[in-house]
């Protein structure tokens, strides 16, 4: 059987980068990788990591049907924004990696800047065979686990995560900026 994989990291911590790294090592022995990003998180039909690399990847959506995915010739299957994907997609990349034993790895967040998980990534993390974290650092030192929203005209969903609006800082420094603002 093969396994599903939830990567999970802080706002630029580097988890595209991960992902197109895997998507190359793959292709190095000759292997095909199938790279999806999220509607909207695209860059042109490709999946761009912050160090300036990219890659041309498939688009899903909210309506998207993995099942309906070819992949007889298919090694692995990668997954960019993977907090957006829906419940019933998680179970259907299950299905995929189980009854059609094809690796799926999908690399995301775990919360939103308002720390409410994500739908997808509350999913992987209850389903995925393997979870793995990668590491980036708050501004204090300590480990970045939450996002700071650092642009105060940005929307108010937890959706909207434009890549210039967040920094990931660590836990207590969340509480401090969040307690601090609801007092003013
Ligand atoms: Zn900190």
């Amino acid at each position: 059987m093969a396994k599903l994989i939830f990567t999970y990291g802080a706002m630029n911590a580097g988890k595209t980068t991960y992902l197109l790294q895997v998507a190359h090592n793959y292709e190095s022995w000759g292997l095909k990788p199938l790279v999806f990003t999220y509607e909207g998180c695209d860059d042109k039909g490709s999946c761009r990591s912050r160090l300036g690399i990219s890659r041309k990847s498939e688009i899903f959506n909210k309506e998207y049907s993995f099942l309906d995915v070819e992949v007889s010739n298919v090694a692995v299957i990668l997954i960019d924004e993977a907090q957006f994907l829906t419940n019933k997609q998680v179970f259907d990349l299950c299905r995929i990696a189980s009854l059609k034993g094809v690796p799926v790895m999908c690399y995301g967040l775990r919360t939103s800047w308002q720390a409410h998980v994500f739908e997808g990534s509350s999913a992987l993390l209850g389903l995925a065979d393997e979870l793995r974290e990668i590491r980036t650092i708050c501004k204090c030192g300590k480990k970045a686990t939450m996002a700071r929203r650092i642009a105060p005209s940005a929307g108010t969903a937890d959706e909207d995560i434009g890549q210039d609006k967040y920094v990931s800082v660590c836990r207590k420094c969340w509480f401090t900026y969040h307690d601090g603002e609801e007092q003013t």
